[in-house]
């Protein structure tokens, strides 16, 4: 069956491909979003970490390289209609003024091409328009003023309390955690109940997922959302001046192609680039939009630096959010410790379940371990500091040689630290344990695995002010044609260290009104 053609055809109905599809739908325009992954409803999300197994990755794999490969991918990307934030934590931190404009002030890595300014706005209103708990004022001592969030923080507990007085000793000033949930009925969803299963998704809707705010939006508004659907290849036209659709299999493995004015990849930072890569024309020998061979470079992501604390009293740990009930940006500035570069953001209080307690002593077995549980079921808890990485050149996606089942072929996602960011990670650790020190545990230890653990995966295609220096504009419009569009954090240039997805909304959210507003110019 042959397809319509469209005004915008979405690859991924995660996070940034659903802010596209609300704004454009808003704007009258016919949408259609294709996830390779089922079509997830609330009544989906079971909380149990055996069921909600179902709702993580499946798909073609990604082959993790280099000296330190991204090994959380699977554990990260998203697979179906809501994305990785169908199932996310939700840690809604910002960027910072300062990682907009690292090269200026300290000659290493890129600026963007905007300014901290220049997002705060929507920052603001994405806030609003998915539902943020917080305290707004309590963080403008490290930002700019802005509005306060729409609802008060959520509830904290003993596990997250623990670390407070602690922290302050050491410097480290904490303020209620943002999040993208909801601590009172919010828009018709109701309150969070603290059961802390946020991780398989929330069945109740008090998680501010795609499925329930922008993606509801865009489906009331016509978006339609083709599930099981994979996109292999952007087609463009004979000239290679610009995109024309997509090409993909569908639940029945039939290759369909759906033809737009304008296409959009919200893939995630490792498929985005290896759709660009595999679109190749003879007009376009190295993949579209990739003339100066920058797509698939600059990947980055977090590394994780958790300290465990084991105390004697019940300090509930099983409560809360598996977000953060506590945040801190006091190691923010990027050259907060000696010998190290990059940002850190600190957070504590997160939920835990029998799996947690369990990894926190790989180590143990049988009698041991099973001591050490019951100890730490009532007893234990985590400090954790997430890690900037800059940009660069040889972190990268490249195309394997094997495919998957529709002949594309996979990823190659080649990842090492440099010794920056080795650095910073070995200070983050050194860090949270004088603060461990500092809080009434009976024993502390840091959560070093033979590993670094890391999340949050950034780059491949990302922005800037010119095909010099980058695949898209500010907007995520790409330089080389100006009707393919990249969305989420493949376009960030740098990626600070808070979880990325407020500032994946807020940067998808400007650059869909923008689209939307210059609609003419770009769909021709
Ligand atoms: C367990 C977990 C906890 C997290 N916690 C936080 C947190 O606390 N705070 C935070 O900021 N971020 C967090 N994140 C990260 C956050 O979820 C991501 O940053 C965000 O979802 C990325 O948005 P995106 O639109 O780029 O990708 P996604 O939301 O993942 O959407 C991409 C979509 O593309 C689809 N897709 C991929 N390839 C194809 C293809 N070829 N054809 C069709 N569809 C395709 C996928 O099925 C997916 O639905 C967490 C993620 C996980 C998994
Ligand atoms: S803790 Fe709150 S947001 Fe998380 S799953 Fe439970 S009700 Fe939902």
């Amino acid at each position: 069956m042959a397809y319509e053609k469209i005004d915008a055809v979405i690859v991924g109905a995660g996070a940034s491909g659903s802010v596209f599809a609300s704004v454009l739908t808003r704007a009258a325009k016919k949408v259609v979003l294709l996830d390779n992954g089922p079509d997830w409803q609330l009544t989906d999300l079971i909380s149990s970490d055996i069921w909600g197994r179902r709702v993580k990755p499946a798909g073609a794999p990604v082959l993790l390289e280099g000296n330190h490969p991204f090994a959380a991918y699977t554990n990260q990307a998203g697979w179906g209609v809501g994305g990785a934030a169908l199932h996310y934590f939700a840690n809604f931190p910002r960027y910072l003024p300062n990682d907009f404009k690292i090269n200026s002030e300290h000659n290493r890595a890129h600026d963007w091409p905007i300014s901290y300014e220049d997002i705060a706005p929507f920052y603001d209103r994405v806030a609003v328009d998915v539902g943020v708990s917080g305290d707004a004022q309590a963080e403008e001592k490290w930002r700019p003023a802005g509005a306060s969030y729409p609802m008060p923080p959520m509830k904290t507990f003993p596990n997250g309390e623990v670390w407070l007085k602690a922290a302050e000793t050491n410097g480290i000033r904490f303020v209620p955690g943002a999040v993208g949930m909801s601590s009172t009925a919010y828009r018709g969803r109701p309150a969070c109940m603290y059961d802390g299963w946020c991780h398989v998704g929330c069945p109740i809707g008090a998680l501010a997922n795609p499925v329930v705010t922008y993606l509801s939006e865009a489906r009331k508004a016509g978006a339609e959302v083709r599930a099981l659907c994979t996109a292999t290849r952007v087609l463009s036209n004979q000239e290679g001046t610009r995109a024309t659709g997509v090409e993909y299999y569908d639940a029945n493995r039939q290759r369909q192609v759906q033809e737009a004015s304008v296409v959009i990849l919200a893939a995630w930072s490792a498929q985005n680039p290896r759709l660009l890569l595999n679109s190749v024309t003879d007009k376009h020998p190295k993949g579209l939009a990739n003339s100066n061979e920058l797509v698939g470079k600059f990947m980055m992501v977090h590394h994780i630096a958790g300290t465990w604390a084991l105390f004697d009293e019940d300090i509930t740990p099983h409560m809360g959010t598996v977000g953060a009930q506590f945040m801190s940006y006091d190691r923010y500035i990027k050259t907060s410790y000696p010998g190290a570069f990059g940002s850190s953001f600190i957070v504590t209080g997160a939920a835990m379940k029998t799996n947690d307690y369990a990894a926190a002593r790989a180590d143990l077995f049988g009698p041991e371990l099973a001591a050490f549980m019951k100890r730490a079921a009532r007893g234990i808890t985590r400090i954790t500091f997430f890690g900037e990485e800059l940009p660069r050149l040889e972190n990268r996606v490249e195309l394997a040689s094997d495919k998957d089942e529709f002949g594309m072929p996979l990823a190659r996602l080649i990842h090492g630290f440099d010794d920056d960011a080795l650095a910073l990670w070995n200070a983050n650790f050194e860090q949270g344990m004088k603060v461990a020190k500092a809080t009434t545990a009976t024993t502390a230890w840091p959560g070093k695995p033979p590993f670094v653990p890391a999340a949050h995966l950034h780059g491949g295609a990302i922005m800037g002010t010119g095909p010099e220096n980058s695949v898209t504009n500010s907007y995520g419009q790409t330089h080389e044609i100006a009707n393919l569009w990249m969305a989420g954090p493949c376009i960030f240039p740098t990626e600070g260290a808070s979880n990325p997805t407020y500032t994946i909304f807020a940067v998808s959210l400007r650059g869909a009104e923008y689209l939307a507003q210059n609609w003419g110019t770009v769909a021709g």
